[in-house]
């Protein structure tokens, strides 16, 4: 590796200037990444990790993907960009195959962002046609961090410099029924919900508690909307998680690990009635629905049913089911989303200790730590990782004490 004025530096002197060039949001990163393959990437300064995160539950075929590789390469030299007063092959078959695999009856639509948060804010708008404005959304939420989006985003921290939000906003808790008796009414204009809240930790709502919510929004006139960009895609081992409750939202929000690293998001209708509900000129974007963003999504749905992904994250899925390591107070989540809560140690403590290991794993809450893998993730590297798992807790819990 090369270095010059310009040119790349060892990771402590990039962070550096990071600092001076960044706008300061998200701290000073961890680590500058240079490469990926598989489930696994290197650092500037060449140290290799195990990617337990995979970009926040993006990288869905883990990096480096043949078939992404090839499908984004060949659509780069016919067209990255066409606009929306045209459309182009790709976003026409995503669409399809979107609609295909989320089992969404006739008449149901795609609408195509670059983003959750934008993908949320098409399901305000489209909650908005129904003439009413409440929308209850559960304690814990996330779902993005427009002025919009982050209305319905419960952290207070995230809200209030940013207030005032748009108004009509319920905030319930999650997975108590009595709560949403209470909350859904005939002014409801949407419930929305992730079937397993990610940002809060790895919560997973009950699928009984998921089917009353589809029951009280048909019968209050209120639409369901299920964010499933963290949890969707296969991220569960199945292709979207509410699926496993039987229930039909009325619409859901897609990004994350539909790009597999590409940006891209989706507003998905659910009937005609819903899909109805905005029309010519009430919503766009310039870059959604791009051919690039789409063969990438493409690739990734092809890519999850060639080579059987679903199972495959069931199967090593399950062995994060029951931990019986000292330290791990208890686990959560299902798939390849899951959080390990721990007994007493600091997660960043553990965060901290796991790279120094070569693990790239997640502090998400203060005391639990988020592991979201590539789906293409063998049994053997997580099983690396469970063995490395005693004593990386030992080593932070010494170095927390
Ligand atoms: C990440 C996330 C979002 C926001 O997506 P962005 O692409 O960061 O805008 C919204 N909802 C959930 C559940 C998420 O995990």
């Amino acid at each position: 590796m090369t270095s010059d004025d310009t040119g790349s530096g060892s990771g402590s002197e990039l962070l550096e200037r990071y600092g001076s060039a960044l706008v300061q949001v998200f701290g000073t990163p961890q680590l500058v990444l240079a490469s990926g393959h598989g489930a696994w990437v290197t650092d500037v300064d060449g140290k290799r990790y195990l990617d337990l995160l995979s970009g926040i539950a993006v990288n869905a075929l883990g990096h480096g993907h043949p078939a992404l590789v090839q499908a984004v390469t060949k659509q780069a030299e016919s067209a990255i960009h066409v606009s929306n007063f045209f459309t182009s092959e790709p976003a026409i078959l995503l669409a399809e195959r979107i609609l295909e695999v989320a089992q969404a009856p006739a008449g149901s639509g795609v609408f195509f962002a670059n983003s959750g948060t934008e993908a949320t804010e098409a399901a305000i708008k489209l909650s908005r046609r129904t003439g009413r404005r409440r929308i209850i959304a559960l304690e814990g939420s996330f779902h993005g961090r427009s002025t919009g989006a982050l209305a319905l985003t419960h952290k207070a921290a995230y809200r209030e410099p940013f207030e005032p939000l748009i108004p009509e906003v319920v905030f319930v808790a999650p997975d108590e029924p009595a709560a949403l008796r209470d909350a859904v009414d005939d002014t409801t204009a949407a419930l929305i919900l992730e079937p397993i809240q990610g940002e809060a930790g790895v919560r997973e709502l009950a699928d009984d508690y998921l089917r009353l919510a589809r029951e009280l929004t048909s019968q209050h006139g209120a639409l369901l909307v299920v964010d499933e960009i963290q949890t969707g895609i296969g991220r569960t081992g199945d292709w979207f998680a509410h699926q496993r409750s039987g229930i039909v939202p009325d619409a859901m929000t897609l990004a994350k690990g539909l790009g597999g690293g590409v940006p891209i998001g989706a507003l998905v209708t659910f009937g005609p009635a819903v899909t109805g509900l905005l029309t010519a000129g009430q919503h766009g974007t310039t870059f959604g629905g791009n051919p690039l963003a789409c063969a990438a999504g493409l690739a990734v749905l092809d890519t999850i049913e060639r080579e059987g992904l679903l199972a495959h994250v069931r199967e090593v899925g399950a062995l994060l089911d029951d931990l019986a390591i000292d330290g791990v107070a208890a686990t959560r989540g299902r798939g390849l989303l899951r959080a390990i809560e721990l007994d007493g140690i600091p997660s960043a403590a553990v965060m901290v200790a796991a790279r120094q290991a070569g693990f790239i794993v997640n502090a998400v809450t203060p005391t639990a730590i988020r592991l979201a893998p590539p789906l293409v993730i063998s049994a053997d590297e997580l099983r690396g990782f469970l063995d490395a798992l005693p004593g990386i807790l030992a080593t932070a819990r010494e170095a927390s004490s």
